[in-house]
Order: structure tokens, then C-alpha cells, then sequence
């Protein structure tokens, strides 16, 4: 059996026994295979395998292997995870399911003009990124101005809020991770009940948080979406991470 296969398995069978953990039900967490730098052969195999959602960072290279993979398109799920310019949203708009990693006005704005271009697109699914607990981190909105972003965002034509995406700044304390995380769906938590009665925010039901090395921590605090790559697809090249 190949090595991203087995790596595979390996992954869902974590997600099973954290989401067994903190009795929650596996089918309620998604698995978000993150295939920056691995080519276009690696995700058709990962397909074959059973995953259908793959999440990318470079948008010019994530582009790329949609194009590659365009006879698969139906049966996949593209997802866009790093950093958005503005000069780099229409591609966004015209080639991806998901953007995780909205945090500026101005992005969903572009995002939201630029998808209408594309008619035959149903809306883009949305998250807007949240900075935890990394102040050196650009990427990201403060847990204080989160809400007014996510209320903005959800009155755009075109896009669907969808919830929230953290990157907490790495570290091995399980119990450190557990807290940027809880933060992550608390502010998740109160965003959803302030909102409740609004139709706005019908969809918003995602969390987008954990990687190959917190994801159990993620799970525990309620993460709905695991973003893997190195424990899928192996190590990356340090130059490209
Ligand atoms: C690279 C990346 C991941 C996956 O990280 P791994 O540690 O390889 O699992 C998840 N989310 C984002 C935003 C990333 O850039």
C-alpha cells in the first residue's frame, strides 16, 4: 500500500479516537487534506483514497493543479488556507470552494464582486481568520474585531459565511494549545448565539482549526475542520512551508 494511503488511514483513525475522547460523533469533524507542495499526482492518489477536500496556500500553485486535475473537478473540493492579496482574489474567486483565511473587509468585498463574474459558481464559502495567540503573526483578526468582520462579511452577495479559522502559534504544551483553541470556539460560541435569530448566519457552523500536531487539542475544543498536510503527505521542503 503506498505511504499516503497508509498516512491516511493513520489520520482518520486520530480523528476517530480524539473525537471518541471528547465524545463527539467523527462524521462532525471534516477532514481537510492540505496538499501545498505535493503535486497534482500525490492529491489524485489521496482522491483514490477516499478524500475529496484538499486545502491550498499558494494561490498561483493551487490553481495549477486544479487546472491539472480539472476531469476530477467534480469530485473535488478546493480549499484556499494562506494568505489573500487583493491582486490574487480574482483567481481565488474563480477557481476555489472555500477561502479559510478572510480578514480584511476589502478581501470579501473583492471575493464577493469577483465571484458574480462566474455564474455557473454557486457562492463561495467563507471563514474569516482569527489571530490567537501570535502577535508577530500579520495574518489574522483580533478575537475584538472579529465579530464586526464576520457581521460585514455575511451581508455580501455571493459568499456564505461559513465560521472561523485559527492558527495558534505552534507549541508542544497540549494544555497551551487546548487554551488558544478554546478561545477560538468561544468566540466561535457567543458570535453563534448573538446571531441566532439572523438568517445571516444559517450556515455559520465551522471551525477550522488544528494541523498534523495539535489536532487532537482542536478536536477537544470543538474544531469541526482539521487541516493535515505533513501527516498526509509527508515532510514539506523548508524553503516551502
Ligand atoms: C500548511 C498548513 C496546514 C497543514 O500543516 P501541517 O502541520 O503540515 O499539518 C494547515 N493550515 C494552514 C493554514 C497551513 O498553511
Amino acid at each position: 500500500m503506498s505511504q499516503i494511503i497508509t498516512n491516511l488511514m493513520l489520520v482518520r483513525q486520530r480523528l476517530e479516537l480524539a473525537a471518541l475522547a471528547a465524545k463527539r460523533e467523527p462524521e462532525d469533524i471534516q477532514l481537510l487534506a492540505v496538499s501545498k507542495t505535493f503535486p497534482a499526482r500525490v492529491i489524485e492518489e489521496a482522491m483514490h483514497a477516499g478524500q475529496t477536500a484538499f486545502g491550498e496556500n499558494y494561490v498561483q500553485e493551487g490553481v495549477e493543479k486544479i487546472q491539472q486535475l480539472v476531469k476530477l473537478r467534480p469530485w473535488l473540493e478546493w480549499h484556499f488556507i494562506g494568505p489573500l492579496q487583493s491582486n490574487k482574489t480574482r483567481d481565488v474567486a474563480e477557481h476555489f470552494d472555500w477561502v479559510h483565511s478572510v480578514d480584511r473587509l476589502k478581501i470579501a468585498e473583492r471575493l464577493s464582486t469577483q465571484r458574480a463574474e462566474f455564474p455557473n459558481l454557486s457562492e463561495l464559502q467563507v471563514c474569516v481568520q482569527i489571530n490567537v495567540s501570535d502577535e508577530h503573526s500579520k495574518s489574522g483578526i483580533s478575537l475584538t474585531e472579529v465579530e464586526t468582520l464576520c457581521d460585514a462579511v455575511s451581508k455580501l452577495p455571493n459568499l456564505v459565511l461559513r465560521g472561523l479559522m485559527a492558527i495558534p502559534a505552534p507549541t508542544t504544551n497540549v494544555h497551551q494549545q487546548r487554551q488558544a483553541f478554546a478561545a477560538v470556539r468561544e468566540c466561535f460560541t457567543s458570535i453563534k448565539v448573538k446571531h441566532s435569530n439572523d438568517v445571516r448566519f444559517d450556515f455559520f457552523d465551522t471551525l477550522s482549526m488544528g494541523m498534523s500536531d495539535d489536532m487532537e487539542a482542536a478536536i477537544a475544543e470543538g474544531s469541526t475542520m482539521v487541516r493535515i498536510g505533513s501527516a498526509i503527505f509527508g515532510k514539506r521542503d523548508k524553503i516551502n512551508t
